[in-house]
């Protein structure tokens, strides 16, 4: 399969883009043919296989003295045999006509391809066999053993198996994408008198109030009547640039929220939303192939050329020094046979769809097949602390403020979405509104309460105010106990601290300890203040630790580690999706933010952080297997190469030779499912 974009007005119906696409030579499935198709081929492929079997039990069963019936016997009753072989194969030249039309459209503009190699060899093949059924009908009736039908077929057969296997792969990706992260979130919050609502994103109805926190993506299309923000549309615009946004301006569905609390008016839901970018992101995952793959291109972009050449040259040789026309033609078929790497195409797709099948088994979503091969190359993993390496269930445990100075507090966090916010917020009874609220990742949040300016957040973000510090003393005791440290403060004045405790992840300990065993550097990466970081860290035998940094700094950090495209970094924040971004394999975990979920290449959808070691152990495996896939799809053909131009000693026919390709590619077949 293979994908194009086509700009289009909006004045243009489906019908007109069908008409388009027809006339380029192409045959359009409408808009959702494709799950239907997918359903015919896999019955096509089902039922050519069981052809196949049945084709190969004729031509061969005698060789191996299987009882075959008297009918079908290729000495008892030529004719018939003979017939029906000849059927048989026509079915599958019709099954396989789209490859050999490619195959040789792409000879006619000069670019041979594998299915040039597969197209000429079956044709020449089939009308060699074709002319002998034409000899054993006119009593030539030994020429029954000079029948090659059942390598067409079989050519035919495991190229279209490569192909489905390669479709189904791209297919599954697109769906995940579609149902898990990029476009939509699957829920929004609506604001139902004057609460907050969680619900399914097609409950919500044109006219409703959605709130949008910092981190989060819009829902649906609508306008906004509370709140300013700046959000990222590049998904639609191209505009890598966050957009201010302000009362009265569009929301898109989708564009995700960076720094502001909002409350926009649902305007356009569904079908009507501005989801026809959804168009746009298919092709885009469709598009990814990983580096391997394009090996598997690079190689059969070399071999084939090579190998029409030596099946000329054998065919001539052959015809000069045999001077014999059957052996010249059965020397061409054999070589095009035997060198026709339909396992090379097999080989990666097949390894990765089985991989990313039994990682999504695991609650691993890896998005991409690079993403997979990437991780073989990974030596240094760099984990976040809060909500990462802790579960992100923050419990206060010291405070000191009074009442009103808390409620200020939840007021403030009630419009944040990070761990400590919803933990802050956890069981507030009354709010007070908040206005102009911002979101500064990796230090904190501010608004306006009753007029007044109110800011909470790291010691950090208070330093960057110039005030001073009164509560010095308790942030030493606070942070010595691994608390996180939350200040809350004016314009001129801390008001109040909040020292909150988070637990380690179960399992987190033993999973540093085995990266540790396979060699790889481990570093922690946090906004949260030195000596809570320390303490974090010393507790999962963490050597190496970079606190305090913001998230220009963590992208920061993460570009220098990553020089070797060697980097995996582990993250849940808004303040990490930089981060995640540059890393060469950006995880992000389970109850991590749409930003983050929509910068990382992989998701972890369950909690135990085991999964990580297990997308090393799979990741690993995978590229050793495809390695080995390509090794032995080539193997074989090579090794027969010579024996197949008939000008040695040792020679072997069409049949051997389909035989020796079958091989390859039932060996690349066994050989991935090692990875179930
Ligand atoms: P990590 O990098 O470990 O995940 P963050 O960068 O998300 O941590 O946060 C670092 C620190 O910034 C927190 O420990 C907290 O003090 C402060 N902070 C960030 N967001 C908020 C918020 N919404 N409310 C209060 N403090 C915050
Ligand atoms: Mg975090």
């Amino acid at each position: 399969m293979a994908t194009a974009a086509i700009e289009y007005q909006d004045n243009l119906s489906v019908k007109d883009i069908e008409k388009f696409v027809e006339d380029a030579g192409f045959k359009s499935l409408g808009e959702k043919g494709n799950e239907k198709e997918s359903k015919k081929d896999f019955k096509l492929i089902i039922i050519f296989t069981i052809l196949g079997i049945i084709l190969m039990y004729i031509s061969m069963g005698h060789m191996l003295n299987l009882p075959v019936p008297e009918s079908l016997n290729m000495e008892i009753s030529p004719k018939l045999y003979t017939t029906v072989l000849v059927s048989l194969t026509t079915l599958f030249l019709i099954f396989g006509r789209d490859i050999i039309q490619n195959g040789i459209k792409n000879i006619w503009h000069k670019m041979p391809n594998m299915d040039s190699l597969v197209g000429i060899g079956v044709i020449v093949n089939y009308a060699y066999s074709l002319y002998n059924s034409i000899l054993v009908f006119r009593g030539n009736l030994h020429e029954t053993h000079n029948l090659y039908f059942e390598a067409s077929a079989m050519i035919i057969l495991f190229v279209k198996i490569g192909r489905y296997i390669d479709t189904k792969n791209k297919a599954k990706a697109v769906d995940t994408i579609k149902n898990l992260v990029t476009i939509t979130p699957q829920n929004g919050v609506i604001l139902k008198d004057g609460k907050e609502k969680r619900v399914k994103i097609n409950e919500i109805k044109k006219g409703d109030i959605v709130i949008c926190k910092p981190g989060e993506k819009i829902a649906v299309d609508g306008a906004i009547i509370k709140g300013n923000t700046h959000t990222d549309e590049s998904f639609i615009t191209g505009e890598s640039n966050p957009v201010s946004k302000k009362i009265g301006d569009n929301v898109i569905a989708g564009s995700i929220n960076y720094d502001g609390y909002i409350e926009y008016e649902a305007e356009k839901i569904g079908k009507d939303s501005s989801i026809s970018n959804i168009v746009q992101m298919v092709v885009e995952a469709t598009n990814t192939k990983a580096p391997i793959a394009r090996l598997a291109d690079k190689i059969s972009g070399k071999f084939v050329p090579a190998i029409f050449i030596i099946a000329i040259l054998s065919f001539t040789l052959n015809l000069i020094i045999k001077q014999n026309i059957t052996t010249a033609i059965l020397a061409l078929v054999s070589v095009l046979v035997v060198a026709c790497p339909c396992a090379l195409g097999l080989a990666t797709p097949l390894a990765m769809v089985v991989s990313i099948g039994r990682c999504s088994k695991k609650g691993i979503l890896v998005k991409s097949s690079e993403s997979l091969e990437a991780i073989s190359k990974i030596d240094t993993i760099v984990f976040d602390k809060t909500g990462t390496l802790t579960l992100g269930r923050l419990q206060i445990v010291d405070m000191v403020g009074d009442e009103e100075n808390f409620k200020i507090l939840q007021s403030l966090e009630s419009k944040s979405n990070h761990p400590i916010a919803k933990s802050i917020v956890a069981d507030a009874s009354q709010i007070y509104d908040v206005y102009n609220f911002e979101e500064i990742p990796g230090m904190g949040i501010k608004g306006q309460i009753n007029g007044k300016n109110y800011f909470a957040g790291n010691n950090k973000f208070l330093k960057s105010k110039d005030i001073k510090n009164t509560f010095q003393k308790e942030e030493e005791q606070y942070s010595k106990k691994g608390e996180s440290i939350v200040y809350l403060f004016t314009d001129n004045k801390v008001l109040s601290i909040v020292g909150l405790a988070d637990e380690i992840k179960p399992n987190m300990k033993e999973v540093i300890n085995n990266l540790h065993k396979k060699g790889k550097k481990v570093v922690m990466l946090t906004g949260d203040n030195k000596e809570t970081a320390r303490i974090i860290a010393d507790k999962l035998q963490i050597t190496e630790v970079v606190s305090d940094v913001s998230p220009q700094e963590k992208l920061k950090k993460i570009k220098e580690l990553n020089q070797n495209k060697n980097c995996l970094m582990i993250g849940d924040g808004i303040n990490d999706s930089p981060a995640l971004k540059a890393a060469a394999v950006g995880v992000s975990v389970q109850n991590g933010t749409d930003i983050s979920n929509d910068a990382s290449d992989v998701i972890l959808l369950n909690e135990n952080m085991e999964s990580v070691c297990e997308l090393f152990n799979i990741g690993n495996k995978t590229i050793k297997i495809i390695k080995e896939n390509l090794f032995w799809a080539l193997f074989y053909n090579v090794c027969m190469i010579p024996l197949a131009t008939g000008l040695f000693q040792l020679s072997i026919n069409p049949m051997l030779a389909s035989l020796a390709m079958t091989l390859s590619s039932f060996t690349v077949v066994i050989n991935s499912l090692r990875l179930i």
